[in-house]
């Protein structure tokens, strides 16, 4: 079995169709595949037809943003019932947050930089059921204000620069009561990349379970074997299912394709083996 069961669609920052996206993922040799869009669960009727038609198995998921103390988390819910109206009700609040969060960027950067952006914005608010800060980095690039996206995140939108604006998000628990609510495994999505203290991802780590998290990301695409092996004892330590994801995005990103990421240890359970039962 490979598992990879953190992928983006076109519905959130991600640049494929969720059928285009299952095609790619069934071709690189996937036989599980979740679609985890952020804060949106509109692609996966179409991801399932694919996943079908295709042979492969589906699950159903999202990639909920969440607060906790002033760190922006991401929470994959796996297996969850896309037409649950809790989960709706706490998406579409995100959702708000996101596009009101993106006009205040836009305000920063004209004021700040004299960049024109909020036109720009307020059509990807339009276009987008959930616009992200990549999408902005996207346009920043062709625009020529940066080379690349890692670039347009370091010099525009990054903590500190000119176009970052906070955010208040739902806090932890009220994402896992919501994956929850409609069914789903609340996953802590790729611990290792939360700019924190070990001493606090342990204490997230804590919390994550004692609120109803049942799982965490422990082989993510394109991280180091250091990281790999912290998280496979954070999840031992914590008593954790295991998680395997490429986070997918974008096909012209040839270096993070579907399917890649360390194998588990046999010790730990793999998420895969809770949703299939
Ligand atoms: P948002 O959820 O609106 O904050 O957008 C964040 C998204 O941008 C993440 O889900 C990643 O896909 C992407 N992202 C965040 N930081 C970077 C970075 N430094 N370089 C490239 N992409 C990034
Ligand atoms: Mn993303
Ligand atoms: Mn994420
Ligand atoms: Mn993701």
């Amino acid at each position: 079995m490979i598992a990879d069961l953190h992928l983006h669609s076109y519905h959130s920052d991600g640049v494929l169709a969720p059928a285009a996206l299952m095609q790619l993922v069934a071709a690189q040799g996937v036989t599980l595949a979740a679609l985890t869009d952020h804060d949106t669960v509109r692609g996966c009727p179409e991801a399932a037809q694919t996943c079908a038609d295709l042979g492969i198995g589906f699950v159903p998921g999202v990639e909920v943003t969440a607060g906790w103390h002033g760190q922006e988390l991401h929470v994959l819910g796996l297996g969850i019932d896309p037409t649950s109206d809790a989960l709706h009700a706490h998406l579409s609040m995100v959702r708000q947050l996101r596009h009101a969060r993106l006009i205040e960027i836009g305000h920063r950067l004209e004021r700040k930089k004299q960049l024109v952006v909020g036109e720009a914005i307020e059509e990807l608010c339009r276009t987008h059921d959930s616009p992200t800060r990549l999408h902005l980095a996207r346009l920043l690039v062709s625009r020529g204000l940066a080379k690349d996206v890692a670039h347009a995140f370091d010099h525009w939108l990054g903590r500190g620069q000119a176009g970052y604006a906070p955010a208040e998000w739902p806090v932890l628990e009220s994402a896992v009561k919501a994956i929850r609510e409609a069914g789903g495994q609340p996953v802590l999505a790729h611990p290792h990349r939360y700019k924190i203290s070990a001493g606090a991802l342990r204490r997230l780590l804590a919390e994550f379970c004692s609120v109803g998290g049942l799982g965490m990301e422990v082989a993510v695409g394109g991280m180091s074997s250091n990281d790999f092996d912290r998280l496979t004892q954070l999840a031992r330590a914590n008593g954790l299912a295991a998680s395997t994801g490429s986070d997918f995005h974008d096909p012209g990103i040839p270096w993070n394709p579907p399917g890649r990421f360390a194998k588990l240890p046999p010790d730990l359970e793999h998420v895969a083996a809770r949703l299939q039962r």
